[in-house]
């Protein structure tokens, strides 16, 4: 399942929500009651948990939806599948979709996009969800194919193309991605997300960590990186940071201002151990993951497994 997730043709945020849903880690209420915030109903039934299953196919909000899509052979299988089922036999059909698309990536951007009107619902009483849902999903799905097919031919055209998107580690290595976000009011958070060679999610997490800069963040995420991977036991990682600053900071442990200087003393320490670290940038486009977990993060005052 973790390979085809990998290889859905939308785009980086999306497959990395696909991830978090097959792992049923989502923010759903019900899981925030189980870590004692607030109550378990779906703000929109009312007195129905909100699990993963109902915020994206079974609450009346989404239903509807999925009615104008699901063709009337596919429904029963479609409405009755519990989670884990769902998921495989929506990334595995071969069908597409009424507009020609394929079904898995309709499906998918459908999921991330109805999560996304949820949460826009919750935070913003004045939020209102696109007239023409449908519509709204498949121009989504066709301008990211489009988009692609436009990179293709770039790539064929051009001897020096530099790979944007998101590239397993080589060999024995695993990749962990992270990243640092900051707030309007600099209340911080970072996030970190480890994929192995075949694009499979090995681990993630989410952590605020407080007022500070942009830079400390990213310095805060590079270091709740190591210690997770660390915790997790592993003993070669490629580790891609989206700021060169930070990669360089990194790699020479030299700093201008002392702002972040024991958080870079600390990591420097990390790299020291007995395992095989090797830093390298990653353009923002292939961060797009860890990129949001750390927005979690600035919203949290723990640290999330996912
Ligand atoms: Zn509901």
């Amino acid at each position: 399942m973790w390979s085809k997730i990998w290889r859905l043709n939308v785009t980086e945020r999306v497959r990395c929500f696909v991830w978090i849903l097959a792992y049923d880690r989502l923010l759903t209420n019900y899981r925030k009651s189980r870590m004692g915030l607030g109550h378990a109903m779906c703000n929109h039934c009312g007195n129905v948990v909100e699990t993963s299953m109902h915020v994206m196919r079974d609450c009346s909000l989404v239903t509807p939806f999925w009615l104008q899509v699901v063709p009337m052979r596919e429904r029963s299988t479609f409405f009755t599948e519990d989670l884990q089922q769902w998921i495989i036999t929506n990334i595995n059909t071969g069908r597409r979709g009424n507009n020609g698309s394929a079904w898995c990536d309709i499906w998918a951007t459908a999921c991330h996009c109805l999560w996304t009107w949820r949460n826009k619902e919750m935070h913003d009483n004045n939020y209102v969800r696109p007239s023409h849902m449908v519509q709204h999903v498949y121009k989504i799905v066709e301008d990211y194919s489009q988009a692609r097919r436009v990179n293709e031919l770039m790539r064929n055209s051009e001897r020096f193309f530099t790979q944007i998107g998101w590239q397993p580690p080589c060999g024995h290595f695993v990749k962990l991605n992270t990243d640092g976000a900051c707030k309007d009011n600099n209340i911080a958070g970072c996030g970190g997300i480890i994929r192995g060679a075949h694009g499979e999610w090995l681990g993630g997490f989410a952590k605020g960590v407080g007022v500070c800069s942009a830079f400390a963040a990213e310095l805060w995420g590079v270091l709740e990186g190591l210690q997770y991977a660390r915790r997790l036991g592993f003993t070669a990682v490629e580790l891609n940071i989206d700021s060169i600053t930070v990669v360089q900071v990194i790699k020479t442990g030299r700093l201008s201002s002392p702002i972040g200087l024991p958080l870079v003393k600390q990591i420097r320490r990390y790299l020291e151990l007995d395992w095989e670290i090797m830093i390298a940038h990653a353009y923002r486009e292939s961060n797009k993951c860890a990129d949001a977990l750390a927005s979690i993060g600035c919203t949290l005052d723990r640290e999330i497994i996912f």
